[in-house]
């Protein structure tokens, strides 16, 4: 299937219904058939690996090994788990039935939703394309994807290979901006999944109310980093390791889940920002090591945040901006306003600012008095301060020691709550997000209690407490 770009209100009408008619014919019910999209979509991501590489490189620049870690290996993975699993997750689960309805069967039945509507965004165009899909096929549904036109070679790809690996009857990838988007909008659907601005994700919500299409909204959110004080120099290294792969090499820290700011105690933060420095000369050594910021506006949006004359005197590493190429040199900020935009607003860039506390355990009542994150990360070895993170603060994930790694635990959800969205998906979560879970329950004939039936007398009260 090629664009649908030309006239799409004419034909997105007969799509949505060819849909349904698919889907009426029963045929995406069947495991068999749910198991051959899965399969053909991991012969997609193989054979057409080299043009994945390019169509990622050109829309984001991202480095081959970036693009495998990030989007083409976490898929296979993920699929693959999928596959594995479909079985079991497809399968009905037995629940207690209660003693009075004896002999009984209670079952909760696994059935797909209809026809599904996923949005995806450009920072991961096909990760965050394919594994909504991916789930929401094994869940047994059809598709329409509408891909980000902001990653046009990414969106063009999918158009065309998608159908070519997939049944082309069931799956539609629909390209175009946030006219074709309000336009798919316009339709009923049986469950929408939307990645992108909490300002789009608002606008969905509001058109899904009219036809009550449920929806998912993944959203963004400012992540912060707890950093504690690490006697080790070995941990003090690794902490630093996978702050600066999280935080530069992640698409140029334009990324969901990407630490936004870090909080660390006032005598740690010289310590700190020196490893971070020495750490991201060795890592981030020539310019193709890092993502491209996306575009002219992504780049005057982060200029922007530099302008300010407080936040720009923060700036101990990195500050240079080239318009002519959109390159950001990774940078750190020491201590820039709370009250700054670059502190208020998510960064989704190369900027790492740095806030100071007196004592670690003031970060908490500082991340209490924001708006609820995707996730929240801290890096210690103390027990107490980890139960005081995960118990008194929320998120949609806690992650110590590391970052943006939860992303590819196929055992965990992944969402946000709050403001940064809601609705959970990654491994058996999108087989359930895209799944309604029938309650079926089976009785007999044999043993009848007439107590539960008028005519009414108190003595029924006690019999039914029973
Ligand atoms: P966006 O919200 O502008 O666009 C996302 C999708 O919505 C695209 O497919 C776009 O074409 C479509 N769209 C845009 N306007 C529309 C409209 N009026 N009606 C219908 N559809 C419309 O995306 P953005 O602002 O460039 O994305 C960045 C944001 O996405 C950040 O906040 C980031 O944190 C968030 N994000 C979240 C996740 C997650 O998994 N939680 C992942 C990636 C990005």
């Amino acid at each position: 299937m090629g664009s649908l770009q030309e006239k799409p209100r004419l034909r997105l009408g007969s799509l949505v219904s060819g849909l349904q008619e698919v889907y009426e014919s029963g045929r995406t019910r069947e495991l068999a058939w749910r198991r051959s999209q899965l399969r053909g979509l991991l012969r997609l991501l193989s054979e057409k690996e080299e043009e994945i590489f390019e169509v990622l490189r050109d829309d984001l620049g991202k480095n081959r090994a970036e693009s495998y870690r990030d989007e083409l290996g976490a898929l296979v993975k993920s699929v693959n788990h999928t596959l594995r699993n479909l079985g079991k997750w497809a399968a009905p689960e037995k629940a207690q039935a209660p003693l009075v309805s004896f002999p009984a069967t209670a079952l909760v039945v696994p059935e797909p939703l209809g026809v599904v509507l996923v949005f995806s965004c450009w920072n991961f165009p096909l990760g965050l394309a394919l594994e909504p899909v991916s789930g929401a096929l094994a869940a047994g549904n059809v598709v329409v994807l509408k891909p980000s036109e902001l990653a046009p070679s990414t969106a063009a790809f999918l158009a065309a290979t998608v159908p070519r690996y997939l049944d082309s009857e069931a799956v539609k990838v629909v390209e175009g901006g946030p006219e074709v988007g309000e336009q798919l909008m316009e339709h009923r659907w049986d469950k929408v999944l939307f990645t992108g601005s909490e300002r789009v994700g608002r606008l969905i919500l509001t058109k899904a109310a009219k036809h009550l299409t449920p929806v998912a909204l993944e959203l963004g959110s400012k992540c912060p980093c707890i950093v504690d004080y690490l006697d080790g120099k070995r941990g003090r290294q690794v902490a630093v390791n996978r702050i600066v792969g999280a935080k530069w090499s992640v698409c140029a820290g334009q990324a969901c889940i990407a630490i936004d700011y870090i909080l660390v105690e006032e005598k740690f933060a010289p310590i700190l920002i020196g490893l971070l420095k020495s750490t991201l000369k060795n890592f981030i050594a020539t310019p193709e090591c890092m993502a491209r910021i996306l575009n002219a506006k992504h780049f005057q949006r982060l200029s922007n945040y530099l302008q300010d004359v407080k936040v720009a005197a923060s700036v101990v590493h990195g500050g240079s901006l080239n318009p002519k190429t959109l390159a950001i040199e990774p940078t750190i900020l020491l201590n820039p306003p709370v009250d700054s935009d670059i502190m208020t607003e998510e960064i989704f860039g190369p900027l790492l600012p740095i806030i100071t506390v007196k004592k670690i355990e003031d970060s908490i009542r500082f991340l209490k008095s924001k708006p609820k994150p995707l996730s929240i990360y801290a890096f210690t070895t103390n027990e107490k301060l980890k139960r005081r993170i995960t118990e008194e603060t929320s998120s949609g994930s806690v992650t110590f020691n590391d970052a943006i790694v939860q992303y590819v635990v196929e055992g965990l959800p992944f969402g946000g709550v709050g403001h940064s969205g809601f609705g959970q998906y990654h491994g058996k979560y999108t087989f359930d997000m895209f799944s309604n879970k029938k309650a079926v329950f089976k009785r007999s004939f044999l043993i009848e209690f007439m107590f539960r039936y008028p005519p009414w007398d108190d003595s029924k009260i006690r019999m039914l407490r029973h």
